[in-house]
């Protein structure tokens, strides 16, 4: 609560964090040839980037080391939309995660059980006592699980706007900067760039349609968002790695690779080796598909202003895509299509967005996301997908 009302300075923020790593046991990834590169998102809705990411980076064979989380609230998690993909494991042993890193150059978990027990306490309790919102406190608490995790460097993607943790510019800045000093003071470098979540991220949101909008990214066919902030990431990661001479060559290589559909092979492979059906890539079909589609129609007409990305996770959660409890279950088919973006021209009925549901009251989550679309006559200015790097 002290911290909460008076913050915390570099040095006390720094030895938290290590405080809250050695509370458990690190992630050894000695064994892994070359530099560990790890990414991380501070929470967005929409969020598909590590599917992008992940194999996008091993075609150009820079070994990814993937530890991450489940959704919980209005934000999803890329370990649960890997597991809309049947038979797909998130639960490697420390000795397969090594193996398939040396191998493939990839792979992906859930946390270790025994990673930074602390953290999981120090969050319950500031759940309870409402002092989440406290930038030392959050960043402390994500530097602590990427670094526990093992990597030796970390690119961060730190969300700004209706979507995100971080709602202005300033805040987001000052989440970066704390969180890339912590990984200064311990010895691990770190990159935030801080990228646009005023509305979601492509057009799926949910779990299994996330993962079908992946394999679209990576045949070629993403939408600006989606692959500016994929490209922006996974450049920084591979200029960390020195798989690139530079950042601007990182760039138009990896934007090549996106382009022409090649990397799309390697999230065949990661699906394929960690136990998933790699036909799905060819055939997303077969991913699990919800029973109900409502489409939510415009009542009036002009240009999409803002769409509030918060409010389109929380109708997802309803639909039965996220959990509001950590013990929720997850529907990996339920979700929301984003029709109209931001700048898109809208007439009287057209759809908005498309629900996608095994549910029947759907009434609270089609009312949200309704709302969540402000239309007017103006034209909004194009909006920025990355706004900022903070090293
Ligand atoms: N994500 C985390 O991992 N911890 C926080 O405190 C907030 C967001």
């Amino acid at each position: 609560m002290a911290v909460y009302f008076k913050g915390m300075d570099e040095e006390e923020t720094a030895n938290l964090t290590l405080s809250i790593i050695n509370s458990g046991s690190k992630v050894d990834l000695s064994m892994i040839k070359g530099l560990k590169i790890d990414k991380h998102s501070s929470g967005g809705v929409g969020d598909k980037i590590s599917l992008i990411v992940i194999p996008l980076l091993a075609y150009v064979g820079v070994p990814v080391a993937k530890m991450s989380g489940r959704g919980l609230g209005h934000t999803g998690g890329t370990i649960d939309k890997l597991e809309s993909i049947p038979g797909f494991r998130t639960d490697l042993t420390i000795d397969e995660f090594i193996t398939n890193v040396n191998k493939y150059k990839m792979a992906i978990i859930g946390q270790t059980p025994n990673l930074t027990p602390a953290d999981k306490k120090i969050y319950a309790l500031r759940d309870v006592t409402g002092t989440v919102d406290s930038i030392p406190l959050i960043a402390s608490s994500i530097m602590s699980k990427k670094i526990a995790a093992g990597a030796d460097c970390i690119v961060l993607d730190v969300k700004v706007g209706s979507g995100a943790f971080m709602k202005s510019l300033p805040e987001a800045r000052k989440l970066a900067k704390t969180m890339v000093n912590i990984g200064k003071i311990l010895g691990v470098k770190t990159i935030a760039v801080i990228t646009n979540m005023d509305q979601p991220l492509g057009y799926e949101v949910g779990n299994a349609n996330e993962v079908r909008e992946a394999i679209e990214v990576l045949k070629g066919f993403g939408t600006e968002d989606e692959k500016t902030v994929a490209l922006t990431i996974a450049s920084y990661m591979a200029d960390l790695a020195n798989a690139f001479p530079n950042f601007i060559s990182a760039y138009n290589g990896l934007s090549d690779i996106i382009s022409s559909g090649k990397a799309v092979k390697k999230l065949k492979e990661l699906i394929e080796i960690q136990g998933g059906d790699p036909s799905i890539v060819d055939n997303p079909d077969k991913l699990p598909q919800a029973k109900y589609h409502i489409e939510i129609k415009s009542t009036t007409e002009g240009f999409v202003n803002t769409i509030n990305a918060e409010e389109i996770g929380i109708a997802a959660m309803l639909l039965g895509a996220g959990r509001k409890t950590k013990e929720d279950v997850i529907d990996h088919a339920a979700g929301i299509t984003i029709v109209k973006k931001i700048g898109d021209k809208v007439n009287f009925g057209d759809t908005l967005c498309v629900l996608h549901t095994n549910k029947t009251d759907t009434e609270e989550a089609e009312t949200i996301a309704k709302k969540a679309f402000y239309i007017s006559a103006l034209k909004p200015k194009l909006i920025k997908y990355v706004y900022d790097v903070i090293k």
